[in-house]
């Protein structure tokens, strides 16, 4: 295969063996498709096997944050905390690809770099890594949502003399922060689980913080053997339910909204869910994330815990976020992180009033001083949602290339297949809820949808589906309208493109909620796939070689 002539390889590429890619692999196999993943990474487990950063934990609870596809796996698996470390959670996807026996249709340190439509054969022609070309009929894009890791364009950032970590690009063989000075820049999910472990190892830390963020007390704990056991007796129906909710969690949801009740009844919900700790909180009542002044009462809450815990008022009031409503970034869930600030080795600085001017040799200057830094730590998030799809050189009918059709923001049809890109399907792409769900739900349902919708298509003799353009144009219309309905397109997010200079200002999730999105996408597979075409076989439905 590297002679660069294209070979056929796989009648479907998945392009990802984190969760979605392992999963899409096992369905396929199952369904007796013939398929092969190709992987960037050394090992199977996407971001739970780049975001290794001391701290890293998933803020969705151990005992929903796996899949429920098989009960033997979901039965015999043990999360040993509340909320899984990253350790655990790669453990589990390794298992999971063993007990599978997937490994053996996974590509390792292979990246897909461009794909382009062949018309003419209805293929892709894939190129890997090393130049390798496979031509498969069906491109599945199973590269996540927060993958391409991202750098911020800060003047000097080259010139610095220690090493520099990216959170999202963890060296496997972890890092030794001890008698070091380590600056940290960023403070949001991934910030505020680093810094309080770093801080125990660092002899300083400083913290450079642009934006504060609203955080709520995780109130992890060894797993409960009990509550374990509730959700192992109940399993199948807990998982029915989560796939009814809008999140795709089961939380303790409120039917109240926050004004419907007097002050004290409200503090009183509020501080129950802040001591149980975890994202609960947010569901204190159900519209926080629809009514302004309800949600200005949990995030003065908050800032009333920040002023409480920490010690200085000057570093409790640059902690305290104001300019955007809580819940609209992505809520974060620490282990004491705004206790961290009392440290004596902890210095925080508030780039609103002293911003960065450059990066130099011995460490980060900011408009009043040099901050001497032995090694950096950039906890500066991702290109998220569309950046790892734009990251392949991805080309549909008439050469036109997904960067240009996504120039003014993501569009595609259900979340799950651009127009005039053909056979090519999305796992947890824009346009779906994706990132505002517990991802290995909507994993699933997408992963279910595609294979059931290959099928479908073998059954019709079918080579090509593609989403029409007019479909297209009415999901994104619904994917904006939602948004618009809710608090969420004011805050400079990464669901809104905002992190990332030059990036257009859409909310790319669909906020509809897990449930109503599954209904929809029933509803169109139901209705013999209402508002995808589907094309006759053509020459392409020869046989083939064997895969590489
Ligand atoms: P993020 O939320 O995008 O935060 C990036 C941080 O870097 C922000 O504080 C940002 O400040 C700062 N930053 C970026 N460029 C900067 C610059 N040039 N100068 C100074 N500061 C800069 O990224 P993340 O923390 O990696 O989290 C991304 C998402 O990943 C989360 O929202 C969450 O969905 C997921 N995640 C989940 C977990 C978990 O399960 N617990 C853990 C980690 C991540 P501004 O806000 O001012 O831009």
């Amino acid at each position: 295969m590297s002679d660069g002539i294209p070979t056929d390889g796989p009648d479907i590429a998945v392009v990802g063996a984190g969760f979605a890619g392992l999963y899409m692999l096992h369905r396929l196999r199952g369904l007796g498709f013939e398929a092969l993943a190709y992987e960037a990474g050394a090992d199977v487990g996407g971001t739970w096997y780049w975001n290794r950063y001391p701290g890293a934990r998933c803020d969705i609870e151990s005992m929903q944050y796996s899949y429920s596809f098989d009960e033997e796996l979901q039965q015999e698996w043990r999360w040993s905390e509340r909320f899984a470390a990253q350790p655990e959670i790669l453990a589990y996807a390794r298992h999971v690809a063993d007990r599978f026996d997937l490994r053996r249709d996974i590509r390792f340190d292979t990246r897909v770099e461009a794909a382009a439509f062949d018309e003419a054969r209805d293929r892709w022609d894939v190129t890997l890594s090393g130049g390798a070309r496979i031509r498969p009929r069906v491109l599945v894009m199973a590269t996540g949502c927060l993958s391409a890791a991202r750098e911020p364009a800060i003047p000097g950032l080259a010139s610095f003399a220690g090493p520099t970590y990216h959170t999202g690009a963890w060296p496997e063989a972890g890092v030794d922060f001890a008698g070091l000075r380590v600056g940290v820049i960023g403070t949001g999910s991934s910030g505020i689980q680093a810094i309080p472990v770093i801080a125990g190892e660092a002899a300083h830390l400083t913290v450079f913080q642009r934006t504060p963020n609203y955080s709520i007390p995780a109130g992890n704990a060894p797993l409960d053997p009990a509550h374990e056991q509730a959700w192992k007796g109940d399993y199948a129906a807990r998982r029915a339910t989560a796939r009814t909710t809008k999140s795709g969690t089961i939380y303790d949801f409120s039917p109240h909204g926050a004004l419907s009740v007097d002050e004290a009844a409200r503090r009183r919900e509020y501080a129950a869910r802040w001591s149980a700790g975890g994202a609960n909180f947010m569901h204190a009542f159900n519209d926080l994330a629809v009514d302004e002044a309800a949600n200005e009462t949990a995030a003065s809450f908050v800032r009333e815990r920040i002023a409480e815990i920490v010690d200085d008022p000057q570093v409790a009031d640059a902690l305290s976020p104001r300019d955007y409503p809580i819940g609209t970034k992505r809520i974060c869930l620490d282990t004491r992180y705004f206790e961290t600030f009392n440290r004596p080795n902890v210095t925080l600085v508030d780039l609103r009033r002293d911003p960065i001017a450059r990066i130099e040799p011995d460490g980060i200057r900011t408009a009043e001083r040099l901050h001497a830094c032995d090694a950096l730590v950039l906890a500066t998030g991702f290109d998220a949602m569309t950046g790892a799809l734009l990251a392949v050189d991805l080309r549909g009918r008439d050469g036109e290339t997904l960067r240009d059709k996504w120039s003014a923001g993501p569009r595609n049809h259900l979340g799950l297949m651009p127009a005039g890109f053909p056979n090519l399907f999305t796992i947890t792409g824009p346009g779906s809820p994706s990132v505002l769900s517990n991802v290995i739900v909507s994993i699933e349902q997408h992963v279910d949808w595609i294979a059931e919708c290959l099928a479908a298509m073998r059954e019709r003799g079918a080579a090509t589906i593609e989403s029409d353009r007019a479909a297209e144009d009415a999901w994104v219309e619904h994917v904006g309208a939602v948004a618009a309905g809710t608090l969420y397109p004011r805050a400079a997010s990464w669901y809104m493109g905002a992190n990332v200079p030059g990036k257009p200002r859409v909310f790319m999730p669909y906020i509809g909620g897990v449930g109503a999105y599954r209904q929809q996408c029933d509803r169109v597979a139901a209705a013999g796939y209402e508002g995808f075409r589907f094309g006759p076989a053509t020459l392409s439905a020869a046989p083939r070689r064997a895969a590489s």
